[in-house]
Parts: C-alpha cells; sequence; structure tokens
C-alpha cells in the first residue's frame, strides 16, 4: 500500500460502518465504499440527470454522471499529490450528487417549496439517506452502509437543526468540527470541476462568447497566452487550452496552500484534522477572489439566460406537478413506494416518501411520467 500521511483517513482509525461487517479481503474499507457507489442505482441513474442543461437538449453537455467522474479524477489526482487516501477521496466525489433532483437546481429549489411544511429538500442530505436507507441492495442492512468517513464526506452542509437530528454524521456542524482531508479536498473538487465545466458547456451552447469571457481575467490572462502561442487555433481548441490552464492553476494553488496550512498547524492526525477550527484544504486569497468572480459572471450570463432560466421555470412545474399528483392520490405511486408510504403514519413522513420518488426520478423519467398524469393523450 502506499505511504500516506499521518493525518490521511485510514482504515485503521475508520469510525466505522454503522452495520458490522467482515473486513474486506481484497480490497480497502474505502474500496469497499467505492465500490458500492459505483453499483448502486442512484449512482446509474446520474447519467440522465443534469447540472445546468436538461438531458435531452443534447449529447454533448456533461450529465451529473460525467461531472462525478471529473470531479472523481481531479479528487484522486490531489488526493495522490498530498497523500491523502485516494479511495475514499473517489468515494466521496462519485457519492456527492448521488441525491440530486431531476433538473439541477431548478429541481431541487421546486421540491424544496413542496416539501415546505415538512420538513424541506435539501439534495446534500438526501445523498446521505440514499447512501443510508433507500438503496435496497444488501440482505444484511439498509442502504450501503459505509464507513462513517464516506458518509460524513457525503454530507457536505447541513444546517443545525437537522444536523442534531443525525447522530455522530452530524455533531460536526453542532460543534465546529471539520471532517477528514479528503472530505474537505472532494467538496473543493467539486467547485472546481463545476465552474470550469460550465463554461465549456455555456461556450458549446451558444449562450457566452469567448470575447465576453475576457471580463473575466481568470480567464483572458490565460486566453491571451493561448493566442500568442497558437494565433489560428479555433475558437473551441482555444477554450479546451484556456480551460485546461485554469484547472491546472487551481489545483496547484489548492495543492501549495493545503500544504502550507497543514504545516503551519502542525497537525499530526486525523483527530487534529477534525479539531481545527478552520478547513485545512483551501484556496489563496487570489484564488478564492478570482473563482468568486468567475461565479458572478457564470450567475449573471449563464444560470439566467432566458434559454437557461425557460427550461428551469419548465422543470419547475414538472416538480411540483408531479409532487401534487402523488401527494393527492398515493395510488399513482409504484408498489414499492407505495407500500412505503403505507407504511408510515404522518403526513410529514408520506410526504417525505413522496419527495424520494420524485427526487430519484431522472430528467427523462420525469418528463415522461408528467405526461403520463397530465397529458390525456398520453398512454399509460
Ligand atoms: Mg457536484
Amino acid at each position: 500500500m502506499r505511504d500516506l500521511a499521518r493525518y490521511s483517513a485510514s482504515a485503521d482509525t475508520s469510525r466505522g460502518r454503522r452495520h458490522h461487517e467482515l473486513p474486506p479481503e481484497t480490497r480497502s474499507e474505502y474500496q469497499r465504499d467505492r465500490d458500492r457507489i459505483v453499483h448502486c442505482g442512484a449512482f446509474r441513474r446520474l447519467e440522465y440527470k443534469t447540472q445546468v442543461f436538461v438531458n435531452h437538449e443534447g449529447d454533448m453537455f456533461r450529465t451529473r454522471l460525467t461531472h462525478s467522474l471529473e470531479v472523481a479524477q481531479i479528487g484522486r489526482t490531489v488526493a495522490r499529490t498530498l497523500r491523502l487516501d485516494e479511495d475514499l477521496t473517489e468515494a466521496v466525489c462519485l457519492a456527492h450528487d448521488l441525491g440530486h433532483t431531476p433538473f439541477g437546481h431548478a429541481g431541487q429549489s421546486a421540491l424544496d417549496l413542496c416539501m415546505r411544511a415538512h420538513g424541506g429538500f435539501e439534495h446534500n442530505l438526501q445523498s446521505l439517506r440514499i447512501v443510508d436507507s433507500l438503496e435496497e441492495r444488501y440482505a444484511a442492512f439498509p442502504g450501503l452502509n459505509l464507513t462513517f468517513e464516506a458518509r460524513e464526506g457525503v454530507l457536505k452542509h447541513c444546517s443545525v437543526d437537522r444536523a442534531a437530528k443525525l447522530g455522530p454524521v452530524g455533531q460536526r456542524f453542532l460543534c465546529g468540527e471539520q471532517p477528514s482531508l479528503e472530505a474537505q479536498l472532494a467538496n473543493l473538487c467539486d467547485e472546481v470541476a463545476y465552474n470550469h465545466h460550465d463554461i465549456d458547456d455555456g461556450l458549446r451552447a451558444g449562450l457566452l462568447r469567448l470575447e465576453e469571457l475576457m471580463e473575466v481575467e481568470a480567464f483572458a490572462e490565460p486566453l491571451r497566452t493561448v493566442r500568442s502561442l497558437w494565433p489560428g487555433l479555433d475558437e473551441r481548441r482555444t477554450a479546451y487550452e484556456v480551460i485546461r490552464r485554469m484547472i491546472d492553476r487551481a489545483i496547484r494553488d489548492l495543492v501549495a496552500v493545503t500544504t502550507a496550512r497543514i504545516e503551519a498547524h502542525a497537525v499530526e492526525d486525523i483527530a487534529a484534522v477534525r479539531a481545527c477550527p478552520v478547513p485545512l484544504v483551501g484556496f489563496s486569497d487570489t484564488l478564492h477572489a478570482e473563482l468568486g468572480v468567475l461565479k458572478r459572471f457564470l450567475h449573471a450570463r449563464m444560470y439566467r439566460h432566458y434559454r437557461v432560466h425557460r427550461m428551469a421555470v419548465k422543470a419547475q412545474r414538472v416538480i411540483t406537478d408531479l409532487f401534487t399528483a402523488y401527494s393527492q392520490d398515493e395510488r399513482l405511486l409504484p408498489p414499492q413506494f407505495l407500500g412505503r408510504w403505507q407504511a408510515q403514519s404522518t403526513a410529514r413522513t408520506r410526504a417525505r416518501v413522496v419527495a424520494d420518488y420524485v427526487a430519484g426520478m431522472t430528467d427523462r423519467y420525469a418528463l415522461t411520467e408528467h405526461r403520463r398524469l397530465y397529458d390525456p393523450g398520453a398512454l399509460g
């Protein structure tokens, strides 16, 4: 096994699984976590869920599956460089978006609104619900029975109210502790991946133009470099060259800053990582500010673009209609979810079953189901 840093997560210091299991013979505990995630149904459904664009808009755009693979690939590279546990990092990266609804953020806010009287809907919490209980694949336990470290990584954010109900995995939000470095890393790799890949998808969709990105200095600077090195290069390849330089710069910054912080805090083990008042994985102030500018640009020019907004409004309508239909008549639920619904005794927990069903849908399935329920001409 590779030589891991003293402060990395390791199976020896793992807080273990909720249900006891014998240790794996041919894999590490975190490899087992990773493998269980790859084999679960929610992971496969990521292929037909989107972030910004709806799945059927084109085959060229990223889906949550390709996004998760990209996050995992960046995460593993950095984990190896920092001598952190690569398998745990990969597991957290691959699982980080499992709880997302169809239609990206538009879908999530619509479902949150539907669930307002019943505790709301939050995708991080939903990811944890999936790995802890909703996946029914193993005879001996519900969910995937992941290690504590993988579960804490999946639960990226959480309100204090909600954290109080989650037991040990919610504890850190109550007492201001940090998760493992692997979890911190997965979180920032997600940010690096989606910001830069959204530029790429935005350019491809024609929502953004290279020239308007010149407003963003973090883009303009490598663009000038690429154009001076390859003056005749076409726009697509120019964009790729710029984006890969931006990702490379962000990752080099992250590695340097994190290494320096680990040294400055004289962190000796994972307990010290957890007790640290601030996260140790991070960017420099300069890079942090640049990412802020980039995010604001993407919000103004891309996420609020009328074509994206039009799709978001449609998506919200679909989610709201689906939730309403099942809430008004539970017999519209498929047998597995109807059974779960019938096992509940309160309006709150019944609404949660409906939310679980709707959240698990892919973009395509949600649209088809919406037609089946609301279009009199559609076949059942
Ligand atoms: Mg993500």
